[in-house]
């Protein structure tokens, strides 16, 4: 049976801060699907009950020494989680830092989990066919491999592929660190790790991987250019090659309109009358007025991080357009305090027409994927974004920029609405669309339908990334020397 090991540092329903627990949570298991033995390992974060021992040993990174327990969870379908416990460097309160301030010592914590992963792989003894690392924590995986296990029984030649989740992360470090991760001086020089005199653990694994992935297609050609590159356009350039984009799936169990247990009624593209149900509910949790002329008003939502990279500037900007268009407005995020103070106050001038909350609601992003009519994101830059393909399955149509994965996963007038300009004027041209077509209803229920029959499950994806996997391995079978970077 063909074995990947997948390393990264958070996973549903171990561990979760944003859209990469969402992946490393369900392709395991969707690679498994697939005939993969696949195991998935991450740190055991504080409050992490799951797993039973199967392991421990000494794991040592510079003058750090520790030792390391591993224990192992089932995920779905045979595949399986090992969550490495090192108290010292993972029980505390947060994954990556407090207050805003990431910890200190992370090269040390992920350096020792890239570690962990290969000692254990080694003392197992059995040589997988493929390692998969994921964002800058599991950066390491692919230089040690290189710089530490080349010659080694199990470890040694095999073959790594990167997945970048968001090129906006990317382990940058002062360089005094390469000596205590066991790493040479060499390796600060710009085509190796040096990123303006610091090291990035991100840049070693774009050198050292075979293969490197990224979320969706559109995404990987934006960032080998110089306006979404954050400076590693160059060597995305000089990989283009090795470079595929593979969209994300979403969890089609828990996100389904037909059976998801925060709806008031289950609907499915056969009939979406139970939207209606959950936009009453979703006004009425808003203290929004839900009489028939509120509930006839096309719906806008959002559920979003409230930074820069999601368009609340361009909102921003339109402040004084949105209460005149003929729709309500509902959003839910947190983030930056002037985007979450400027929805509050429109909120408080416009009670029957827009809603805010600030907070992070996961049963309450249910409610709202399924009682809103459209679905707003005007990303400045989106990786792949989860949310639009949640509103596709939900019968919401999207309104997007054609950014990344937007653009690849909503087709203006077929199934969403999209705008290519990042300009107030381009978003308001997009909704003004919307709002058009929705008093169509025979042509707004054919873009809903559309959207509900898309195939945005992990199966598609987990065959793509099955399907990289296996050019890699022949491509490495026949000794071909462009894959060694
Ligand atoms: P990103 O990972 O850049 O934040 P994605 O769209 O890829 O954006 O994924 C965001 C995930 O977090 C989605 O599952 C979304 O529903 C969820 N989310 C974001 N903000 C909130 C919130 N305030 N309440 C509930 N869920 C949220």
């Amino acid at each position: 049976m063909p074995s990947v090991l997948l390393v990264g540092s958070e996973a549903t329903p171990f561990a979760k801060t944003g859209g990469l627990a969402d992946v490393l949570g369900a392709l395991p298991s969707a690679l498994a699907r697939l005939g993969w033995d696949a195991t998935l390992v991450l740190p055991r974060y504080r409050g992490v009950q799951a797993g039973t021992l199967i392991d421990r040993c000494t794991i040592s990174v510079g003058a750090f020494s520790a030792d390391a327990r591993f224990f192992e969870a089932p995920l779905r379908h045979g595949a399986r989680a090992v969550l490495v416990d090192v108290p010292e460097l993972y029980d505390r309160d947060d994954l990556y830092g407090t207050g805003g301030v990431d910890y200190p010592d992370n090269p040390r914590r992920f350096a020792v989990l890239a570690r962990a992963a290969l000692e254990l792989t080694a003392r197992r003894g059995i040589r997988p066919s493929i390692v998969h690392a994921h964002d800058w924590q599991a950066g390491l995986v692919p230089v040690y491999l290189k710089a530490l296990y080349d010659g080694h029984p199990v470890l040694g030649g095999l073959a790594s592929v990167f997945t970048i989740h968001n090129l906006a992360y990317q382990g940058l470090f002062e360089a005094d660190w390469l000596p205590r991760l066991d790493l040479s001086w060499d390796l600060l020089s710009v085509d190796r790790m040096e990123f303006w005199g610091k090291v990035s653990f991100l840049k070693g694994a774009l050198n050292d991987a075979a293969m490197i992935t990224t979320v969706s297609k559109t995404y990987a050609v934006e960032i080998q250019t110089s306006e979404l590159g954050f400076g590693f356009d160059g060597i995305l350039r000089r990989r283009a090659e090795d470079l595929v984009g593979i969209l994300n799936g979403i969890d089609t169990l828990e996100w389904d309109p037909a059976r998801d247990p925060f709806l008031p009624t289950p609907y499915s593209v056969r009939s979406v009358e139970g939207k209606q149900a959950a936009k009453v509910e979703l006004l009425r949790r808003y203290g929004m007025p839900t009489d028939d002329g509120v509930l006839k008003r096309p719906l806008i939502a959002m559920i979003s991080r409230m930074v820069d990279q999601k368009g609340f500037d361009l909102i921003a900007a339109l402040a004084g357009e949105l209460p005149l268009l003929e729709a309500s407005f509902t959003v839910l995020g947190t983030g930056e305090p002037r985007y979450q103070d400027l929805w509050q106050s429109l909120a408080a001038a416009y009670p029957d027409r827009i809603g805010a909350h600030i907070g992070f609601d996961e049963p309450l992003a249910h409610l709202v994927e399924a009682g809103a009519d459209m679905f707003l994101m005007p990303s400045r830059f989106e990786p792949c974004g989860l949310n639009q393909m949640y509103s596709l399955r939900y019968g919401t149509v999207p309104i997007v920029r054609a950014v990344g994965g937007l653009a690849d996963t909503v087709h203006d007038d077929i199934d969403g609405f999209v705008f290519r300009d990042y300009t107030p004027a381009a978003l308001l041209e997009a909704m003004g669309r919307a709002l058009e077509r929705f008093t169509d209803r025979r042509k707004w229920r054919a873009m809903q339908t559309a959207g509900m029959k898309q195939d945005l499950s992990w199966d598609r994806s987990a065959r793509e990334y099955v399907r990289m996997y296996k050019r890699l391995e022949g491509q490495r079978a026949k000794g071909r020397s462009r894959l060694d970077p």
